[in-house]
C-alpha cells in the first residue's frame, strides 16, 4: 500500500521504518528541511537500536523517501498517518498546533479518497475535530474529495521501539467506519500473522486508552517510588519487595523499578494532559495528580540522599554516569538525570557527566562547571560522589576496586539499584540506594 507520514520524529520514523519492512511504499514528509535533508543523506538524527539499518534498506530499495512537500506525499498514498509531536502547554494541555497546521494542509490539497490515521498522542476528541478541519477546507475548496479519520495511537518504547512496532502487543484502531477499519487491517495484516492484534473501538475510547495505558505505568513506577520510602524507614530492601510482588502473575514484573523517578518525552505531558482534560471535563484525578506529585518529588531525591551524607556539595566534584531518561535512546527530554544535572550545578557542585549516547545536552547557564567526559572512567576522576542515573548495559559490570582508586571519596548514589550494596560496600564505597539500607 502507499502511504504518506506527516512527522519524521520518533514515531513517524519507526512507523515508516516498519511499514516500509513489510513491503509497503512510505513517504515522509517533515516541515523541517534541515532535517529532511539529513535524512535524504542517510544521517538519522535519532538513536534507536536497528532504526538506521532498516531506514537505509528501505531508501536504497525505494520503498521510503523523504520530502518536505506535502503534496507529494498526499497525491501519492491512500492513507496519510499523523504522527507530529503533541508537546505539554504551561497549562498541561497538549499543544494541538502541529496537528492542526498538517490537517490543513492535507485539507487544502488533497483529491479523491484518503484514509487519514491520527498516530500521535492526542485529547479525546481531537480525531473528530482533525476531520472537521479537513472537511471545512475541502469544502471551501469545492472539490469532491472524502476523507475518513481514524485513531491509531502508537505505544512503543524508545530503545525497543522498532521491535515494538514489529511485535506489537495490541493494534488500538478507533473508527466505526468499515472501509477505513478494512484499510487499517490490510495495512497491519503482516502484523497479525500469528493472531489478531488488532483492538476495534470508537475514536474516543482509542484517545483514551493510550492516555490510560501511560497513566497506569507511571503509577506503577511512582507506587513503587512511594513503597521505596517506606521500605527504606522499615528496614525492608524494595528489591526484595519488587522481586516479590512482580512474580504474582496478577501484577507482573515490568514497570516496577524505584528509582530517580520517570521522565522522557511521554509519561510527564501525556499525564497532565490526562488530568487537565479530565479537570475540563468535570471530574478530579486525584490518584494521577498524585503519581505526578511523587515524581516531581523523586527528581530531587538523588541529590537530596548525596546531600544528607556529605553535606554542602557546593566546590564538590560529581560524576554524573548517564543522561537519557532511560538506556538505548538519545532522549534527554524530561530525563531525571538532566534535573539532577543542573540541581548539582545550582548547588555549587562541579559535574563530570558521561553517557554512551548523549555527547551534548543544553547549558543554558552557560555553567563552567559542567564536563561531558568520554568515558565512565574519565569521569569519576577525582570525584567525590558517584551518581548512577541511567543504566545503561555498560555500567551494570564495574570495576568497583579501580574506581576507588581513581575517585577522590568513595561514595555511590545508585539512582537505579543497579549494584549489589554488599559488594560495593566490600570495596570501602559508602553506597545509597533507592528503597534499600
Ligand atoms: P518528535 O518531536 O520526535 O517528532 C515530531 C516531528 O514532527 C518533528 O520532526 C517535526 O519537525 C515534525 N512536524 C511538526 N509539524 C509538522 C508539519 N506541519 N508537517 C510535517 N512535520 C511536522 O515527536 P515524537 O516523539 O515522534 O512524538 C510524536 C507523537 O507521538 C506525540 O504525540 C507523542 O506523544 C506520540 N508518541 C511518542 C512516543 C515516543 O516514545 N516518542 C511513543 C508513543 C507516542
Amino acid at each position: 500500500m502507499k502511504i504518506g507520514i506527516f512527522g519524521t520524529g520518533y514515531v513517524g520514523l519507526v512507523t515508516a521504518a516498519g511499514f516500509a519492512e513489510v513491503g509497503h511504499e512510505v513517504i515522509c514528509v517533515d516541515n523541517n528541511p534541515a532535517l529532511v535533508q539529513q535524512l535524504k543523506d542517510g544521517q538519522i538524527p535519532i538513536h534507536e537500536p536497528g532504526l538506521a539499518e532498516s531506514l537505509k534498506k528501505s531508501t536504497e530499495s525505494g520503498n521510503i523517501s523523504f520530502t518536505t512537500h506535502p503534496i507529494i506525499a498526499i497525491d501519492f498514498a491512500s492513507v496519510l498517518f499523523i504522527t507530529v509531536g503533541t508537546p505539554a502547554q504551561a497549562d498541561g494541555s497538549a499543544n494541538l498546533s502541529y496537528m492542526n497546521d498538517v490537517a490543513n494542509t492535507i485539507g487544502t490539497v488533497i483529491t479523491g479518497h484518503k484514509t487519514i490515521v491520527v498516530k500521535s498522542t492526542v485529547p479525546v476528541g481531537t480525531s473528530r475535530r482533525i476531520a472537521d478541519i479537513i472537511n471545512l477546507a475541502i469544502t471551501s475548496r469545492n472539490t469532491d474529495a472524502t476523507i475518513c479519520v481514524v485513531s491509531n495511537p502508537e505505544f512503543l518504547k524508545e530503545g525497543e521501539a522498532l521491535s515494538d512496532f514489529r511485535k506489537p502487543d495490541r493494534i488500538i484502531v478507533g473508527s466505526t467506519d468499515a472501509n477505513s477499519i478494512a484499510v487499517i487491517k490490510k495495512l497491519y495484516e503482516s502484523f497479525s500473522r500469528n493472531h489478531e492484534k488488532i483492538v476495534l473501538m470508537t475514536q474516543e475510547s482509542a484517545e483514551l486508552t493510550k492516555y490510560a495505558s501511560n497513566a497506569m505505568l507511571a503509577t506503577r513506577i511512582s507506587f513503587m517510588n512511594e513503597l521505596s520510602k517506606i521500605s527504606e524507614k522499615l528496614g525492608a530492601d524494595i528489591e526484595d519487595v519488587r522481586r516479590g510482588i512482580g512474580s504474582d502473575r496478577r501484577i507482573g514484573p515490568d514497570f516496577l523499578y524505584a528509582g530517580a523517578g520517570f521522565g522522557g518525552s511521554c509519561f510527564p505531558k501525556d499525564l497532565a494532559a490526562i488530568s487537565t482534560m479530565a479537570k475540563d471535563a468535570g471530574v478530579e484525578t486525584p490518584i494521577i495528580d498524585a503519581v505526578q506529585l511523587i515524581n516531581i518529588q523523586q527528581k530531587e531525591i538523588l541529590i537530596r540522599k548525596a546531600s544528607s551524607y556529605l553535606g554542602d556539595l557546593s566546590g564538590l566534584t560529581c560524576a554524573v554516569w548517564g543522561l537519557a531518561f532511560k538506556p538505548n535512546t538519545d532522549d534527554t527530554r524530561e530525563s531525571p538525570a538532566l534535573q539532577l544535572v543542573y540541581s548539582l550545578m545550582n548547588s555549587g557542585a562541579y559535574v563530570r557527566a558521561y553517557d554512551p549516547i548523549v555527547k551534548q545536552i543544553k547549558n543554558d547557564g552557560g555553567h563552567s562547571k559542567l564536563t561531558i567526559c568520554a568515558n565512565r572512567l574519565d569521569a569519576i576522576l577525582g570525584a567525590d560522589v558517584l551518581f548512577l542515573a541511567t543504566e545503561w548495559n555498560e555500567f551494570k559490570n564495574v570495576d568497583f576496586k579501580h574506581m576507588g582508586r581513581v575517585m577522590k571519596q568513595k561514595v555511590i548514589v545508585d539512582g537505579r539499584n543497579l549494584w549489589n550494596p554488599v559488594l560495593c560496600r566490600s570495596f570501602g564505597f559508602k553506597y545509597i540506594g533507592i528503597g534499600r539500607s
